[in-house]
């Protein structure tokens, strides 16, 4: 099977390496020509929109997804045409729209932070007095690892926040004091098969993915059951084919959704060393016709990504246990350059070898985290 991928960031490049012993080769499409991806797959070096580039693709390959969710739905539909593209590009589509997002979980019964729609700083002023504060305001559209978010918490805010974001479509959501966050990954193969991850605890930074453990630690089997409902909600809705993720805020013994990522997502990577099958693999097997590998955990896990610096790669793998993935990206504060995965027999060694690891980037090396 070949496999066009739209973006080539490390998500193309975790693909494209599950992908080689299966016999999956993979072109991407991405404009940068230091993407991630080039070091495993044929590297198409193009704007997103640029048509001979996209006919380069289809050319090339069998079935095409995608890694990256803000790539032109056009694009994406302007493929679908010529071969199957998964997941299908309506999933994209409202994926990239905040207020469609949420909207489309609440028609399907899963609830959600309350939020207002806010075009002018009129609409932001009722959405307050709607909502009340503290509250999050966000672009619609564009808006990733926390960017174009503003949290306000007094009136004083409603000028400041019109003013920092202000003028592109916005949302209000109501800020939830939750007591922690948990995403739960997907996956619908073509024949309609659909298979879960266990659900997964997540710890942001400034709006960026720290740390994940998985399974969860402290979940009952019904929250995992409810999770799995919701997820398979979505993923019936849109007759969806691949790995979806769903981000969850868990409060009060409810789970509301957050949002939804069309594609592999950072807090599943741990699937490589820690699941039966990772969620790379079965990313390629949905999209490719084939059936989906088994999603159990294979202990307790942990993920550290390694942030704007990496430690020594010889240090880390002094941990016993301890797997390394650098992406081949060029440090940057802010940016995503590796990840950690640990796995563990039981709870109290995953703690001993997370603290380990955290130690480690703790000191040494002037690491952000
Ligand atoms: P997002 O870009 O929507 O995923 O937001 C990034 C992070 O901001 C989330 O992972 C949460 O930690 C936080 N966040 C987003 N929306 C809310 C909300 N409505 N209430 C509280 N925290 C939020």
């Amino acid at each position: 099977m070949r496999v066009g991928i739209l973006g080539g960031g490390q998500l193309g490049r975790m693909l494209a390496i599950a992908g080689l012993p299966l016999g999956v080769r993979c072109w991407v499409l991405d404009p940068s020509p230091e993407a991630p991806a080039r070091a495993v797959a044929t590297h198409i070096c193009a704007d997103y929109r640029d048509r001979s580039a996209l006919e380069q693709l289809v050319q090339a390959v069998d079935v095409i997804t995608y890694e990256f969710e803000n790539v032109p739905v056009e694009s994406a539909r302007a493929l679908a045409e010529l071969r199957p593209v998964y997941p299908p590009p309506r999933a994209l589509a409202i994926a990239q729209d905040r207020l469609s997002e949420k909207t489309f979980f609440q028609s399907l019964g899963i609830p959600t932070p309350r939020f207002e729609r806010v075009d002018t700083l009129e609409d932001l002023r009722n959405a307050v007095a709607e909502l009340g504060l503290p509250a999050l305001l966000k672009t619609r559209r564009g808006g990733y690892d926390g960017k174009g978010q503003y949290l306000m918490r007094g009136s004083d805010d409603i000028e400041r926040a019109w003013g920092a974001l202000g003028g592109v479509p916005l949302i209000l959501e109501e800020h939830i004091a939750f007591e922690r966050e948990l995403s739960v990954i997907a996956v619908r193969s073509r024949a309609g098969e659909c298979a879960f991850y266990p659900l997964i605890e997540n710890h942001h930074r400034e709006g960026i993915l720290r740390r994940s453990l998985a399974p969860a630690p402290k979940t009952s089997p019904e929250r995992q059951a409810r999770a799995e409902r919701y997820a398979r909600a979505i993923l019936e809705a849109l007759n969806y084919v691949g790995v979806l993720a769903l981000e969850l805020f868990e409060h009060h013994g409810n789970l509301l959704a957050n949002e939804m990522a069309p594609r592999v997502h950072n807090s599943g990577h741990w699937t490589i060393e820690g699941a039966v099958t990772s969620q790379f693999e079965n990313h390629l097997r949905a999209i490719g016709g084939w059936p989906l590998g088994t999603t159990d955990s294979r202990g307790h896990c942990a993920m550290i990504n390694l942030i704007g610096t990496t430690p020594s790669s010889e240090a880390v793998l002094k941990i016993p246990g301890a797997h390394l993935h650098l992406y081949g990206k060029s440090p940057r504060p802010g940016r995503k350059l590796g990840h950690i995965t640990l796995c563990e027999p039981s709870e109290e060694l995953l703690a001993q070898k997370l603290a380990q690891a955290q130690a480690l980037l703790d000191s040494g090396t002037p690491a952000e985290e």
